[in-house]
Parts: C-alpha cells; sequence; structure tokens
C-alpha cells in the first residue's frame, strides 16, 4: 500500500481538485483528507478515521455506504457489458429497465426519461429542450429562462449562469445574458422583518411577476427552481409559495422545470419534491439519488405536452441532435435499477420523512435557545443550522462563512462532517436517508458541542 505522506503529495502535485482554494491547498494550508472506504452512514480514510457523514457525499449517497446489492449489480454489468452506446434507438437490459423504474415513479403527466451523466448536464439538456420546443412552436423569441437567487443548478456554461451564486460564475464570463434572477423564497433572509410569511409569498409572486411584465412575456421560456434550494442554504419555501408561483407562469405560458437532483427519490420525504409541493413541472431533473452516486448518472424527465412537441420536431427536422457518448451507460444504468430497488426495499422514503423529522425537531430543540442561532430548518433529510452574529437584529457574520466553517472544522475533530454552506454562516446537514436516529442523535450532540466551542 503507497505511504500515506506519498499520496498526500502527489495530490498536491498533481491533481486539480473542483470547488477547492487552489493556492491555500497547495500550499498545504486546507484540509487534505484521502477517503478509504465507507459503510453505511460512515466513512473511513488512510489514517482509520471514521466520520459520520451527515452530508451523504454531496447530498448523494442516499442509500448510505457499501451496499453490497449495487456493487455486485455494478460488476455483473461490467463483466457481461460494460459500454454500449443509445443513438438511434440502442440500448441495454439497464437502461430500459430504469427508465421503465424512473417513469413508474414519476409524476403522472410525466413521458420519458433523458438520461445523461450530471445534474449540471441535465440541466444542459432542459434548456436545449425548452429552446428546441419553443422553436418547434414558432416562436423564437420566447427564450429566456427565470432562475432563482441562491439557486443552485450546476457549473457548466448555461448552468454556471442559472446558479443564483456569484462564487459559481464571477470572473467566468458567463453568458448571463439570457439568464433573469428572481427572489429566493427565503423567509428567514426577508427583505423586511416586518413581513408575515403570507406578506413575504405574495412579494416573491409580485415580483416574479413584474420581472415577467418588464421582460415581456413573449421572451420568457422557462423558469427553473428546486423545490427545497439547497446548495443556496437548505431553504424549504414558505407555506404557499408554490402555489403563488404556479398560476404566473401558466398564465403567462411558461414552462417550469423542477431542479430535483438533491429531492429526487426520497429526500423530502416523498419519492419526488414534485409530490411534496403539488409542482406540475415540465421537466424534472435527476441525479444524485438516481444511483445514489455509486456510478456517475443523470435524466431529465419530459412532459406528455413537451413530448408531442419532440416528436413534431423530429418528424420536421429528422433526429434530435443531441447525445452524451455515455448516455443512458449501462453500468450507472444497472447501479440505478438496483439502488432503487434497494431505496424501496428499505424502505427509505418513510424514513427519510421519520428520521428525517425527528432529527430536525432534535437540533431545534438543542440549539434554538443559543444566542448565535437564528434559524434551524428543514424538510425530510435535509436540516440547516443559520448562525447570526446578532439573533434580535438578525445581523450576520462579516466575512460571511468563517463562523460555520469553523463550526464544520470542529465537528470533524469530534467524527461528524456537515457542511457550511457556500453562501451565508449556514451548517448543512444532508445525511444517507437510511440514517438511524442514534446517528441523528450522535450528529446534533456534536453541532450542539462544536457551537458552544466555537461560540
Ligand atoms: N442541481 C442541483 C439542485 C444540485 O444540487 C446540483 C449539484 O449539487 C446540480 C444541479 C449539479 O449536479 P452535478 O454536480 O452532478 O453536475
Amino acid at each position: 500500500m503507497l505511504k500515506n505522506d506519498m499520496l498526500e503529495q502527489w495530490d498536491r502535485d498533481n491533481f486539480f481538485h473542483p470547488s477547492t482554494h487552489l493556492a491555500q491547498f497547495a500550499r498545504g494550508e486546507a484540509p487534505q483528507r484521502v477517503v478509504k472506504g465507507g459503510q453505511g452512514s460512515f466513512i473511513e480514510d488512510r489514517e482509520g478515521n471514521r466520520l459520520l457523514d451527515a452530508f451523504a457525499g454531496l447530498y448523494c449517497v442516499n442509500v448510505g455506504y457499501g451496499r453490497t446489492e449495487i456493487a455486485e449489480a455494478i460488476a455483473e454489468q461490467a463483466r457481461e457489458l460494460a459500454y454500449y452506446h443509445a443513438y438511434v434507438g440502442h440500448g441495454t437490459e439497464a437502461s430500459i429497465t430504469l427508465a421503465k423504474m424512473v417513469m413508474d415513479r414519476a409524476p403522472d403527466h410525466m413521458s420519458k426519461v433523458y438520461f445523461g451523466l450530471s445534474g449540471s448536464d441535465a440541466n444542459e439538456t432542459n434548456i436545449k429542450l425548452v429552446w428546441y420546443y419553443n422553436n418547434i412552436l414558432g416562436r423564437p423569441e420566447k427564450k429566456k429562462i427565470i432562475s432563482r437567487w441562491r439557486g443552485y443548478h450546476g457549473s457548466g456554461l448555461m448552468t454556471g449562469s442559472l446558479t443564483g451564486l456569484g462564487l459559481f460564475h464571477n470572473k467566468f464570463d458567463l453568458p448571463l445574458d439570457a439568464v433573469l434572477h428572481t427572489e429566493a423564497p427565503y423567509y428567514f433572509r426577508r427583505p423586511d422583518l416586518d413581513m408575515s410569511e403570507a406578506d413575504f409569498v405574495a412579494h416573491c409572486a409580485s415580483e416574479l411577476e413584474a420581472l415577467i411584465e418588464r421582460e415581456g412575456p413573449e421572451t420568457i421560456a422557462a423558469f427553473i427552481g428546486e423545490p427545497v434550494m439547497g446548495t443556496g442554504g437548505i431553504v424549504p419555501p414558505p407555506a404557499g409559495y408554490w402555489e403563488a408561483i404556479q398560476p404566473i407562469l401558466e398564465k403567462h405560458d411558461i414552462l417550469l422545470i423542477a431542479d430535483e437532483v438533491v429531492t429526487g427519490f426520497g429526500r423530502l420525504g416523498s419519492m419526488f419534491g414534485s409530490d411534496h409541493y403539488g409542482l406540475k413541472p415540465d421537466l424534472i431533473t435527476i441525479a444524485k439519488g438516481l444511483t445514489s452516486a455509486y456510478a456517475p448518472l443523470s435524466g431529465s424527465i419530459v412532459s406528455d405536452r413537451m413530448w408531442k412537441v419532440l416528436e413534431q420536431g423530429t418528424d420536421e427536422n429528422g433526429p434530435i441532435g443531441h447525445g452524451w457518448t455515455y448516455s443512458a451507460h449501462p453500468i450507472g444504468a444497472a447501479a440505478g435499477v438496483a439502488n432503487l430497488k434497494l431505496i424501496d426495499e428499505m424502505n427509505l422514503v418513510q424514513n427519510a420523512a421519520e428520521v428525517g423529522g425527528y432529527f430536525t425537531a432534535a437540533m431545534t430543540e438543542a440549539l434554538l435557545e443559543h444566542p448565535h442561532v437564528g434559524e434551524v430548518r428543514g424538510e425530510g433529510m435535509l436540516c440547516a443550522v443559520e448562525l447570526v452574529a446578532d439573533k434580535g437584529a438578525r445581523t450576520f457574520y462579516d466575512p460571511a462563512g468563517k463562523t460555520a466553517g469553523a463550526v464544520v472544522a470542529e465537528m470533524v475533530k469530534e467524527g461528524v462532517i456537515s457542511r457550511a454552506m457556500p453562501q451565508g454562516d449556514i451548517l448543512g446537514f444532508a445525511p444517507p436517508l437510511s440514517l438511524s436516529r442514534e446517528e441523528a442523535d450522535q450528529i446534533v450532540a456534536t453541532t450542539a458541542k462544536a457551537i458552544r466551542t466555537v461560540l
């Protein structure tokens, strides 16, 4: 086995890590961990540390680590047929079975699933499909996409522009012209502290309506949103938000893209966030929970009404000019089939609702009285603790992020991984859906202790 210090040196010398402070890492000032194994909710590094992963990787290892059923399905697929493409009508038993399993679980008005590799490429696919749709319908000027501030939709050229977090587009010169950002449904950070939740929902709706009127509805193609905002701070919408937004989109013939990369396949305690909030999207983005990240695979689920227009388009123009070499990769598809079976067998959607609810309630009980905890919020197996400099005045730390970062670092010392969300001082939790109550208790106790140490 290679020595740890040698691996760490190779790592610093050769590996360009995503979402990492490159200069600090190269100087050996940033965290570095070589991960070796995982079982259930825990990962293990090469130095033998066992850590409870309260973020399931990047909210993706939904069935937990080390599930041999998925590992075996992957190995069997690799032995039998590691690869064949899905172009011009080709499929494999795994990809066709997975498509059927996805559509059996998707809302009734959805028609077909297109498979990609990552959440980012699935959203790139969605935007291309939206533009194609409006071209086929003879309205080429209806192209702009509305996203929300703090929404996260990926790191590609278009998806990085949709993402409403500056870090992901500042200094990259992304093509922001086709994208319009509107208010995030973030009640804790409402513009006016005196606003009731209902007033704030009305405010979000009127901001959206004003934006549409200003730009002209004939220029706006789609609205993209996560049912519960994830990377922007783990923000469940206030009551009535989606009920207020959807009629505005319908009125102006604007398509809805539900980005369910995090919420799809059970994280909210419902199979999809769209079921959870009564959304009727035209496109649903899926990724992480589709395979629990045992292999890369994503998807764009297309509604009946869009599908009819896509078919019409190919009758008029020939085959759809959109495909990746690895679309519907058999190994990803085999992982997906085994993963969706496990989610059912382990009853994980229900566990996410029950243990997730218990977890957020326990976190609230342990922390809400703390003078620097402004809010504890959650939905299903998602939870956030927002730190504030002054609770009464609801002021935030400056510079933002350092305080949550210090708490996360303290928690790692105590054996629990949480995440400092990228904008603000927000501790994020998105454990595997298989989390037990004892593990939830461990995360809560470690968080409370770390907050008391740092603050
Ligand atoms: N959409 C949402 C809601 C996400 O949370 C993410 C990733 O975290 C993405 C899209 C992008 O997915 P990927 O990182 O697989 O490209």
